[in-house]
């Protein structure tokens, strides 16, 4: 059986390495390293793929979170409403901008922002919202947009997780994930579902002069160059990067599909199972599976991780801590015990391997040895 990992990109780069090397190979030629003509070609192919208006790359999801407050002119002291269940870049960057994060409950089915948790903690200092599409799955936008709507708040849609997702409304209109607020930011960190080989993001806009605003900034604020109208950073995607990233988007679909395979082939062997509750669909999103995450019930998690490592199974916690728990976003306004379900999340949540490139030896191994390990070491009855 070949060795398994969390995410295998060896052998996703075996299958598309002729095309991927002359793509690289054809950059160094040019030694147009910086702003080539990949850059912008990314940007339409990936505009053309997900129907956004507008596609700005950027260096990374974290910058484009950050350049998104930035061309929404967010000032100090604003609040900005995300998820306390989420990957810190979130809430790091609205801190980072002297901007108040205010954390809200999740969804426990879905791990997404819960609207009426976010309506709720709307207040009159309240500027933007940032639901983010957690392990592939978009957020509830049918109820989130109004909300944010009546209200007058800008959103942020961070969907470094659910690139291609594709979320259906009661009208029976799709959008792809990034396209349904007024800015969409993403990463291109390796282990993406886009990912390429280093560091990349981007961000999506559908109003021209958001676009225009944000291409500016990540641009050192420049329109002409020399001519700096207003405050920016340089953030650009590397030449490289995009020309890698051209290759692999004509493969986004299959991989979304493999992933999906893989979901399919766990759901099937441990749904009903009382140990592992497997993860919800929502039917209104598409679920790209950045990540197959479990919620254990009656099983010691640390036990069952180390158990599957010493078997050859990589198994990572997604995660840890929820925000209002970590040191960098402690804050009185949300003490300990503020939000019950993804404090109990972040203690019963297990992600399993999942990439594009997993065969049935694999997943049969992965399966049988948390069947067993349950059958033997379930604690108790499950909850
Ligand atoms: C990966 C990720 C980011 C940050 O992306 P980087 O490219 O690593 O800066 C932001 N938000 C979420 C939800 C992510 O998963």
């Amino acid at each position: 059986m070949r060795s398994i990992q969390m995410v295998d990109l060896q052998s996703q780069y075996q299958k598309i390495k002729p095309e991927v090397d002359e793509a690289i190979q054809s950059v160094i030629d040019s030694a147009r390293f910086i702003k080539g003509p990949e850059v912008n070609e990314f940007a339409e192919n990936l505009a053309k793929y997900t129907g956004s208006n507008f596609i700005i790359p950027c260096a990374n999801g974290t910058d484009a979170l950050q350049i998104a407050m930035m061309a929404l002119d967010l000032k100090p002291g604003d609040e900005v409403i995300t998820a306390t269940f989420t990957y810190a870049a979130t809430a790091e960057v609205i801190a980072l901008m002297g901007l108040t994060p205010v954390l809200v409950e999740v969804n426990p089915n879905t791990f997404c922002i819960d609207p009426d948790a976010f309506e709720k903690a709307i207040t009159p200092k309240t500027k933007a919202v940032v639901p983010v599409h957690l392990f592939g799955q978009c957020a509830d936008m049918e109820r989130i947009l109004p909300v944010a709507e009546k209200h007058g708040l800008y959103v942020i849609e961070d969907l470094a997780q659910a690139i291609g997702s594709v979320y259906t409304f009661n009208n029976g209109t799709k959008k792809q994930a990034g396209t349904m607020g007024h800015i969409g930011t993403t990463s291109f960190f390796p282990s993406k579902n886009l990912g390429c080989y280093g560091d990349g993001g981007a961000l999506f806009a559908q109003d021209p002069l958001i676009a225009e605003k944000i291409k500016m900034i990540a641009n050192h604020g420049q329109k002409v160059q020399y001519y700096h109208d207003i405050i920016g950073v340089n953030s650009r995607l590397d030449t490289l990067q995009a020309a890698i990233l051209n290759i692999k988007l004509k493969y986004l679909d299959q991989y979304c599909k493999a992933r999906q395979d893989v979901a399919d082939y766990y759901d099937k062997a441990l749904a009903g199972h009382p140990n592992f509750k497997i993860p919800s669909r929502d039917l209104k999103s598409t679920h790209v599976f950045h990540q197959y995450t479990l919620q254990l019930c009656g099983l010691d998690r640390n036990a069952l991780k180390t158990h599957l490592a010493k078997l050859g199974i990589p198994s990572m916690v997604y995660y840890p801590l929820p925000l209002h728990y970590q040191k960098a976003f402690e804050s009185d306004r949300f003490p300990k015990g503020s939000f019950p379900i993804s404090e109990s999340l972040c203690e019963t949540v297990l992600s399993l391997p999942i990439s594009t490139e997993m065969d049935k030896e694999q997943l049969s191994f992965i399966v049988e040895a948390l069947l067993k390990y349950a059958a033997e070491n379930s604690l108790e009855k499950s909850i």
